[in-house]
């Protein structure tokens, strides 16, 4: 048997497509993952999902999973292993999906749905990993509500980190930015609305050893290096000595100190979760999947291929569609997800009554 469509991930994009292609009587298979569900699942309470004032993440999850099996979706926890589509085709190409179990070895479908998501990256401390969820975050969108009239740092230098810091300051008294060089790799335009905002201080050549708290965040240990300090931005941390408890010099040019915060913001990128796709579709630099037709079709003038400009979250393999975070270097929020999912799922609906024409 010949599957209509298997999506790959069972975060918000996946689940939404599922829930929109089970609605259409297309019978998906989905590839949950495992453990299933993505990095919802890893926050806890989710406030900006329409139709949800509060909702845990997992909850979410599970009502997302419920209301796709309710329309005939049939959800598997197991990993994709390998993935076989051919780049070239035109018409309708077979497609092969393995997950870990026999019972699941080279599927043949019609068509695909890649929604495996972007892990936020982090620093890799214990007390990191310990905290997340209890003041440690890597989305102030999701999380800043909870931190209105506290003190709070962001880790990084980009456009995330500034991005996040920025949003921070509607709701927090105060947002330190510390970043581990003397200088951003920011747009300019993002820098310049980050300096011009009096909550944010910026400590530049600083890492995060270690990040304070039993039961919730309390502070930061950052190592920073005195130099760079002084020369950048005219020792700032002498400044605020109420916000610091001092702790003994590491070195002649290196400084270690505890910095009160109530909560920190992980901002030091995302990896999309897409290794499995490479060489397979293209993919942008970062490891993105391309969809956009205009980036990711070569041959503008094939017309062979046919329609492909009529869909804008194909990837460079006809049939093979993309949403959610492996897909968007930008967003990475639940509802921009399933949004990207449920395009994708009509997409898939178009192609096979258009593929069947063929
Ligand atoms: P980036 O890779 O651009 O920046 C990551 C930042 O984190 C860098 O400053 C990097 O330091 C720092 N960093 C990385 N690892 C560590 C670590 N272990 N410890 C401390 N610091 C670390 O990622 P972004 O998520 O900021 O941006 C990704 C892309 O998305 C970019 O192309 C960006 O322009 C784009 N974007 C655009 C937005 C917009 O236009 N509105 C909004 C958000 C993102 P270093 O500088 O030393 O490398």
């Amino acid at each position: 048997m010949v599957e209509n469509v298997v999506i790959i991930g069972g975060g918000p994009a996946g689940l939404s497509a599922a829930i929109y292609l089970a609605r259409a009587d297309l019978k998906p298979l989905v590839f949950a993952g495992s453990p299933p569900g993505g990095q919802l699942t890893l926050t806890s309470e989710v406030e900006n999902f329409p139709g949800f004032e509060s909702i845990l993440g997992s909850e979410l999850i599970e009502k997302m999973r419920k209301q796709a099996i309710k329309f005939g979706a049939r959800i598997v926890d197991e990993n994709v292993k390998n993935v076989e589509i051919s780049q070239s085709s035109s018409k309708v190409s077979q497609k092969f999906v393995s997950a870990n179990s026999n019972e699941f070895q080279r599927i043949p479908t019609n068509s695909i749905i890649i929604a495996t998501g972007a892990k936020a990256l982090w620093l890799n401390l214990p007390s990191e990993t310990r905290l997340r969820g209890k003041g440690v975050s890597a989305c102030a969108t999701c999380d800043g509500f909870f931190f209105r009239e506290k003190t709070v740092a962001v880790i990084g230098g980009g456009d995330t980190a500034l991005e996040e810091a920025l949003t921070l300051t509607k709701f927090a008294k105060k947002v330190y930015i510390i970043h581990r060089r003397d200088f951003f790799k920011a747009s300019k335009i993002m820098q310049e609305r980050v300096k011009n905002n009096k909550k944010i201080e910026i400590i530049w050549n600083a890492t995060v050893e270690e990040i304070i708290g039993e039961k919730h965040v309390e502070g930061i240990k950052i190592k920073s290096d005195r130099i760079g300090q002084s020369q950048i931005e005219s020792d700032k941390i002498s400044k605020n000595k109420t916000d610091y408890i001092q702790l003994n010099p590491i070195s002649s040019n290196s400084i270690s100190q505890v910095l009160k915060v109530d909560g920190v913001f992980v901002a030091i990128g995302h990896k999309p979760d897409t290794d499995l796709f490479k060489g397979k579709v293209d993919l942008d630099e970062k490891g993105y999947i391309l969809v956009k037709p205009v980036e990711s079709v070569k041959s503008v003038t094939d017309s062979t291929d046919f329609n492909r400009f009529n869909y804008q979250r194909m990837t460079s393999v006809s049939g093979v569609f993309a949403a959610g975070d492996c897909a968007d270097r930008y967003y990475k929020q639940a509802i921009t997800s399933a949004g990207t999912g449920v395009e994708a799922a009509l997409e898939v609906e178009k192609y096979i009554v258009e593929s069947i024409k063929y």
